[in-house]
């Protein structure tokens, strides 16, 4: 007995010090593309009036850049190269068009975003295997794969180790993602780097003629592409740079395309330049860090945000923008060892979405979220 009492027990994975970490992307070779991650077409079986045209149509007239559309692949018994992506409406000569399919299983749902076709047909005959197995295909096909309402009746019922993000926000109901969000702060805290977007899960589209009418259709002016929106920032404008951008984390979310988008840096050295952007990870140097918080786009004359500052899944402050200037700064100090971070949620007046006015009700006052800046997380985790 008194053998064991004197052991001493090391964790070989307690916080230590890092090796050196990938250097930041560049805060300006980019440009910053707004999208669509979840929508249903005439191939999911239960949308309604939701051709693809007709989709893309709506998207390019309310400014989006990229969309990806994503039926339900167990509708096409994971055929989903041959119905989506093979449909005549399937093109865009504006529109970056990423490919995907929800992942609809017995153990929950999941989007992939891929740049190119790949063979979703291996994904969709793994569903039911152990995770070991699914992850496995997952990293043949290269894709990327996302949890969706990870909360609720269709939950993510996967490991979360084999997912690139996760749906925090789903659909212009903003309310029923609050398990959404824990979910997310779990994960972070526990060392997985993982992006939160989102995505409308829009099934219906107006009717023409309007005899057409479902009982669902008034979902259409409720909820639909771009509530909520996914920010990118893209080191180019093409499909292959959306997805990057998705997978590393440079990802903000708003209420609708019009509302501002949330920018979230930190300057590490304090000479007033910013170093990185949420997304972003670097060592920590035990010293204290300035941060950024700056809403871009078109706001209201005279409104006014509250900006509540998350760190390691605990409330860290609340701050308010002063009716001018659309930006506030906070300073903190990560820990030297193990790890920290901070993300972002902005409150406010709603910015109004014409096409899509239901929704605004829906969203309460919330206007958008940023993904987190990381300190000391590990690249090999
Ligand atoms: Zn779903
Ligand atoms: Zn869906």
């Amino acid at each position: 007995m008194a053998t064991f009492g004197q052991s001493a027990h090391v964790s070989p994975w307690a916080p230590a010090e890092l090796g050196e970490l990938p250097p930041v992307a560049s805060l300006t070779h980019g440009v910053w593309l707004k999208g669509e991650l979840h929508v249903h077409s005439r191939h999911s079986k239960e949308s309604s009036n939701n051709p693809i045209k007709k989709i893309l149509t709506f998207s390019k007239s309310v400014g989006m850049d990229y969309i990806c559309i994503t039926d339900h692949d167990n509708h096409v018994n994971g055929d989903v190269a041959h119905n989506t992506w093979t449909d005549p409406e399937f093109k865009s000569d504006s529109l970056l068009l990423l490919y995907g399919a929800e992942w609809t299983t017995t153990r929950g749902h999941g989007n992939v975003f891929s740049a190119r076709p790949y063979d979703h047909q291996r994904l969709y005959d793994v569903r039911d295997q152990r995770d070991v197995v699914v992850g496995a295909i997952k990293k043949e096909l290269g894709i990327h794969l996302s949890a969706n309402h990870p909360s609720g009746k269709d939950h993510f019922g996967y490991s979360y180790d084999m997912v690139n993000s996760i749906e925090v926000w789903n659909s212009a109901v903003w309310p029923k993602n609050a398990n959404a969000i824990m979910i997310w702060d779990d994960m972070l805290s526990s060392g997985r780097k993982l992006t939160g977007r989102g995505g409308s899960d829009a099934h219906h589209g107006e009717p023409v003629p309007p005899e057409q009418a479902t009982k669902n259709t008034y979902q259409a002016k409720a909820n639909y592409v771009g509530t909520p929106t996914t920010w990118v920032f893209a080191t180019a404008r093409t499909a292959q740079a959306v997805v990057d951008a998705l997978t590393n984390g440079r990802v903000c979310v708003s209420a609708n395309p019009f509302a501002p988008r949330v920018e979230f840096y930190a300057d590490l050295n304090d000479d007033g330049k910013m170093d990185m952007m949420m997304g972003d990870n670097v060592k920590s140097t035990g010293k204290p860090v300035k941060f950024r918080v700056q809403l871009t786009g078109k706001i209201a004359a005279g409104a006014e945000y509250t900006i509540n500052v998350i760190k390691d899944g605990n409330k860290f402050g609340t701050f308010k923008t002063d009716g001018q200037a659309k930006v506030i700064e906070f300073t903190d100090t990560p820990v030297a060892i193990g790890r920290t971070y901070y993300r972002v949620e902005v409150e406010g007046p709603l910015t109004d979405y014409p096409q899509v006015p239901g929704s605004m009700a829906l969203s309460g006052n919330m206007v958008g979220l940023s993904n987190p800046i990381y300190f000391n997380f590990d690249p090999n985790f």
